[in-house]
């Protein structure tokens, strides 16, 4: 194989078949599903690249993490390594552990957060802003504007556009911006990866005006692949040290380790602040369990240490990217439009240009993704008007530019060979697009709705 695209760095050790299902078979699955890929039992899907978070396939080495977990309710030792793991590859004071990364998010927005408040982000990501809004604060979006264009090719297209958030600070005070939630990648945006640089620049923008800055540090290591890549001065760094510099640029960060810690639960919260730490431990009782082990068993925070370990493999992270590159390459030879360049987690379908005849009122990313699933069984999720949701204010559905289907793929679980069959099914798609319809929404629940909305197909 191209080097470009080096073989899998780890062989293969635990198998688990793989459902094999006709496509009348599919026909009434998606029926029951109410059109909604979510809503599908994945015991019925092939290949399932839904999402890369906790879908994650452990090393032996995590699996054998787990049989020392010591499940003390206060005090486990495996606490005190993961601790000791976050302090050495994140550099960070504090950690909070939590269930997963949405707990991370609930106490920091809580402990941060006050009514009438701003969070300026570079994108909106689906439950962060859900905590942010929660909490009585607006969020605001200061991404370059570059990264609402699906197929320009610019490198970090996920970097903060400065003038959006020095604007911010001058439209509505300091005072009234807590802190600035900075992802690195930008999920939303297709996986777009944030520059060391920029990183930065919006940390002395912000110490200059006493705002902190709060990373959303879930896929972090792909970011820092990127930045040895493509920028300047990193290319004979290590990622282990990439890593650890960009987080200096943070006062803090929540996690899911369902991502880029490489377990199928977990997450954290970090902070070098005391005063903060001191606020969410009194929190996390009340939500998660006690400080020293959130929502997590020992087992899993033993594995997460491991997996962090793991995860600045520089071997891994190569082939990681390498595979989203695999498959955005073969798409895009065939002319299927996707977001281009290739993030880090996910190839991005385009369904605005894949399906330019259906009105995003008419959902195209979320029938594309039905589409997909009938076509081949590959279950992939939309990221469009749907995950966007509606303005809490005018009740309107927010617009995003971006109308998307994730193709996302987890991590050290599937090979070259199925993501062939993941491209040759969006082919096939493209080659009959113009018998694609809309889809009309006959259930909608108030929050987060992509997760159980339903649909049906218009006539
Ligand atoms: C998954 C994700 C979260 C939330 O984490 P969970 O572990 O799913 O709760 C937050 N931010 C980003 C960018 C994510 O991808």
């Amino acid at each position: 194989m191209d080097v470009r695209y080096p073989a899998e760095p780890f062989k293969i050790k635990a198998v688990e078949p793989i459902a094999v299902t006709t496509r009348a078979e599919r026909e009434k699955h998606i029926a029951e599903a109410g059109y909604n890929t979510f809503l599908l039992k994945s015991e019925d899907v092939g290949i399932d690249m839904l999402t890369d978070s906790g879908t994650t396939a452990m090393s032996d080495r995590q699996w054998a993490a787990m049989m020392i977990g010591d499940e003390a309710y206060a005090g486990s030792r495996n606490f005190l390594h993961l601790q000791e793991v976050v302090r050495e590859y994140y550099g960070f004071r504090h950690i909070v552990p939590t269930h997963q990364g949405r707990g991370a998010e609930n106490l920091l927005s809580q402990i941060c957060i006050k009514p009438g408040d701003y969070v300026p982000g570079n994108m909106y990501f689906t439950t962060t802003r859900a905590h942010q809004e929660l909490n009585g604060a607006t969020f605001r979006d200061i991404i370059r504007d570059e990264a609402h264009d699906a197929q320009l090719e610019i490198p970090f297209k996920g970097n903060v556009d400065l003038n959006k958030l020095q604007a911010l600070i001058e439209e509505v005070g300091a005072d009234r911006i807590p802190y600035v939630c900075l992802a690195v990648t930008v999920n939303l945006a297709g996986g777009q990866p944030v520059s060391m640089g920029n990183m930065r620049a919006v940390k002395e923008l912000c110490a200059r005006h006493d705002i902190k800055v709060m990373f959303d540090a879930t896929r972090c290591v792909e970011n820092a692949y990127y930045i040895k890549e493509g920028e300047p001065g990193y290319a004979d760094k290590s990622i282990r040290a990439i890593l650890k510099e960009m987080m200096s640029y943070a006062d803090g960060c929540t996690m899911s380790g369902k991502k880029d810690c490489m377990v199928n639960i977990g997450g954290f919260l970090c902070m070098n602040d005391d005063e903060l730490f001191m606020k969410a431990t009194e929190l996390v009782v009340l939500y998660e369990g006690m400080p020293s082990y959130g929502g997590m068993a020992g087992r899993d925070m033993e594995a997460m240490a491991q997996g962090i370990r793991e995860s600045v493999d520089e071997a891994y992270i190569a082939h990681r990217i390498a595979q989203c590159r695999y498959l955005g390459d073969r798409l895009t030879e065939a002319g299927v439009p996707i977001v281009r360049p290739v993030g880090g987690h996910a190839v991005f379908l385009d369904a605005r240009a894949f399906l330019p005849h259906i009105p995003q009122d008419e959902f195209p990313a979320q029938m594309l993704a039905a589409q997909l699933y009938l076509e081949a069984g590959v279950r992939s999720m939309e990221r469009g008007i749907v995950s966007a949701g509606r303005d809490k204010k005018t009740g309107e559905h927010h617009r995003p530019k971006l109308e998307l289907v994730r193709l996302t793929i987890p991590r050290r679980v599937y090979t070259y060979a199925h993501l062939d069959v993941v491209a040759d099914a969006c082919i096939a798609l493209y080659k009959h697009r113009d018998n694609i319809k809309g889809l009309n929404m006959v259930h909608e629940p108030k929050v987060l709705r992509f997760f159980t909305a339903r649909f049906e197909p218009l006539k």
